[in-house]
């Protein structure tokens, strides 16, 4: 009975010892098969490495790219001489609530915004330069303030009259209201009187945006009767001077570009997003569209 005990123990004993072994000897071959070398782990940071850099290598999906716009100094070696000057372009000033409800908000900075925006100027010390500025800087090189900007409103509407021109005032900013003469005097449009009444008393020149508002793809006799027209009727009011046209629509064509040349225009701005204002495009400028972001927002 003793010595079966013993016996049966010593068996179990043997059991436990050799399972134990072979499951120290299984771990430890484990262990040794999948415990990543030196050279293993150096392998594999590489494939990461290279995985990565694939990954930034490969370009992204990008179906519209956009162009990398030229440099100051490309810019004048292509056009020059330029000058840096930001030519914010504006349409309604009205309260965005009403231009919601009359259907043009896209087109719309709301009033205290636009009065933001003439205080901001104010206070950063920049120069609100009139168009004879930029004249006198392509003819006869007469330098530009750094820091300088200028501001063109669109269209003529009758909220020029009502919210732009009396904050304008307030800082004696000067300004451009691009007017298509045909449309004064239509319901929502400015009427002469107002017109020659603030072009008399601010520094605001009532420039050319053709008589209906046509765009410039036209043919010539379209183009030229567009830009004579309203070209007649601003002479006719004493405006027109300088010689500075807007695109409607910022659409241009070369034939628009001659016909203006030969008429002795100076300058003509199309909505062409861009701050860098070069004398051999002085046909084709280039501006910066507001909205009702603030102006920090615009680069300036
Ligand atoms: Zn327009």
């Amino acid at each position: 009975m003793k010595k079966s005990l013993l016996k049966k123990f010593t068996i179990t004993h043997l059991f436990l010892i050799l399972g134990g072994g072979l499951f120290i000897a299984l771990l430890f071959i484990f262990l040794v098969v999948n415990h990543p070398t030196q050279s293993s782990i150096k392998s594999t940071s590489s494939t990461v490495t290279s995985q990565l850099s694939t990954t930034i290598s490969t370009p992204l999906p990008t179906p519209t790219p956009k162009p990398t716009p030229l440099s100051f100094a490309d810019m004048s070696k292509l056009y020059g001489p330029c000058v840096q000057l930001p030519t914010l372009m504006y349409h309604h000033i009205q309260d965005l609530g009403i231009a919601k409800t009359e259907g043009h908000a896209s087109l719309t900075v709301d009033t205290k915004y636009f009065a933001r925006d003439m205080q901001y100027l104010s206070d950063h010390g920049y120069s609100v330069l009139p168009m004879t500025s930029l004249i006198s800087f392509f003819d006869n090189g007469t330098p530009i303030p750094k820091k300088s900007v200028m501001i063109t409103i669109d269209d003529g509407y009758d909220d020029f009259g009502t919210d732009a021109a009396p904050i304008l005032a307030q800082y004696h900013f000067p300004a451009t209201l691009f007017v298509p003469t045909g449309l004064v005097e239509n319901p929502g449009y400015l009427h002469w009187s107002t017109i020659t009444s603030i072009a008399a008393s601010q520094p605001i020149l009532m420039a050319n945006h053709t008589w209906s508002h046509h765009n410039m793809e036209a043919s010539l006799s379209v183009i030229q009767h567009e830009v004579t027209t309203a070209e007649t009727q601003l002479e006719q009011h004493g405006l027109d001077n300088p010689k500075v046209f807007a695109y409607p629509y910022g659409l241009t064509s070369p034939t628009a570009i001659n016909f203006l040349n030969g008429q002795g225009f100076k300058l003509a701005f199309t909505t062409v997003y861009g701050n860098i204002l070069c004398k051999q495009q002085r046909l084709t400028l280039p501006r910066v569209r507001i909205g009702n972001a603030p102006l920090s927002s615009y680069g300036l």
